[in-house]
């Protein structure tokens, strides 16, 4: 495979990272906006990681994580920027290394993009999404991985550092990976066992772990998922899609908080005779669109092209400006277009 093509970095100056990282550092951890699963696993576990040896660290997110991650240590430690701007930017301007994980674009951590732009610390991608921006001095970015999660583990591996994953990091590393494989089911690579297969034995809890992300949900949630099942979906079955929707009014009815609609994309995919799946969400300002797929169809390319996003062949997301209608029509005349792109290459 040449992997230079397919703009995948393995960090060939990791030597002189290591360097820096010898001496005790000022270190901010940024990751994306609305964090998921991966982007807080793969934060608090290179957090405990760089902390443990000695380094000031702090976990930075645009927006607020979800309540099925609460239980991380540290997660309470983290600085939200929507909530604390001016000590976020503060923090920022002062850290000498400045690590970017789970996402590849600066526009993903709006508004803190300007803020790492001008920044005097050298900047670290890790990441695991197609297309990476060049804005970081040291790049870890494969498509070839599960998660970020994964790839921080693969980090400690490079550094020869693997030794300093204990339990605790382990926990957070192995979260992200069940949250970005659906626990296991899609996107593993051989690499993806190795490393989760290291991480149980350095003390990762499964168990816990399972029950804490995929059995905790809250009665209003799985009612939620009833009226988004029942009341919100069409199929649409000339393009072989499934699309959920969701009001403002349903925000408000339903008390929907960050998180509570998380994999309800997914379920759509349960459908044999689905292939493409889109989740949307009116929010008061923006439409954010979750789109999924089974098989060759790149929803990633329908994100960028009509959705100002990104991600992956498989799993993407998008935003849009303007009526829930409008939107709705956009992603199937994307879709459509897409599928017939597809079929005439
Ligand atoms: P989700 O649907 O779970 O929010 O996101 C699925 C995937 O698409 C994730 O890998 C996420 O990073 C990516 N993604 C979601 N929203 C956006 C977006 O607005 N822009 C870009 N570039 N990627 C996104
Ligand atoms: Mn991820």
């Amino acid at each position: 495979m040449d992997y230079k093509k397919l703009k995948i970095y393995f960090m060939e100056n990791i030597a002189e990272l290591k360097q820096l990282l010898s001496m005790p550092k000022d270190i901010v951890i940024l990751s994306h906006r609305n964090p998921d699963g991966d982007a807080i696993g793969s934060s608090l576990g290179l957090y405990w990681f760089l902390k443990n040896q000695g380094h000031k660290v702090r976990v930075i997110f645009p927006s607020e994580y979800p309540a099925f991650v609460a239980w991380m240590p540290d997660a309470d430690k983290i600085t939200i920027c929507d909530l604390e701007k001016e000590f976020a930017m503060k923090c920022i301007a002062e850290a000498q290394l400045i690590f970017c994980l789970d996402f590849n674009a600066l526009d993903r951590i709006d508004p803190m993009e300007e803020a790492v732009e001008k920044a005097k610390a050298q900047k670290i991608m890790i990441d695991h999404h197609m297309y990476p921006e060049g804005f970081a001095d040291f790049i870890l970015s494969r498509t070839d991985t599960s998660s970020t999660c994964e790839l921080i583990y693969t980090f400690a591996e490079m550094l020869g550092q693997s030794h300093f994953v204990d339990g605790k990091i382990a926990d957070c590393l192995f979260t992200g990976i069940i949250t970005d494989t659906g626990s296991f089911k899609y996107n593993i690579f051989p690499s993806t066992m190795r490393v989760a297969a290291a991480l149980l034995e350095r003390g990762a809890n499964n168990d816990f772990i399972q029950e804490e992300i995929f059995n905790s949900m809250r009665e209003k949630e799985l009612r939620l998922l009833g009226h988004c099942l029942y009341n919100r979906m069409e199929i649409v079955e000339e393009l072989n899609t499934g699309i959920i929707w969701l009001t403002k009014d349903d925000f408000e009815k339903f008390d929907i908080q960050r998180g509570d609609t998380e994999g309800v994309v997914n379920f759509l995919l349960k459908l044999k005779k689905v292939n493409i799946a889109a989740f949307i969400k009116e929010q008061p300002s923006i439409i954010k669109l979750s789109l999924r797929s089974k098989g060759d169809f790149s929803v990633q390319q329908v994100a960028t092209k009509y959705f100002k996003g990104g991600g992956h062949k498989n799993a993407s997301g998008g935003y849009f400006y303007g009526n829930l209608n409008a939107c709705i029509e956009r992603f199937k005349k994307g879709v459509k277009s897409q599928l017939e792109l597809e079929k005439s290459t």
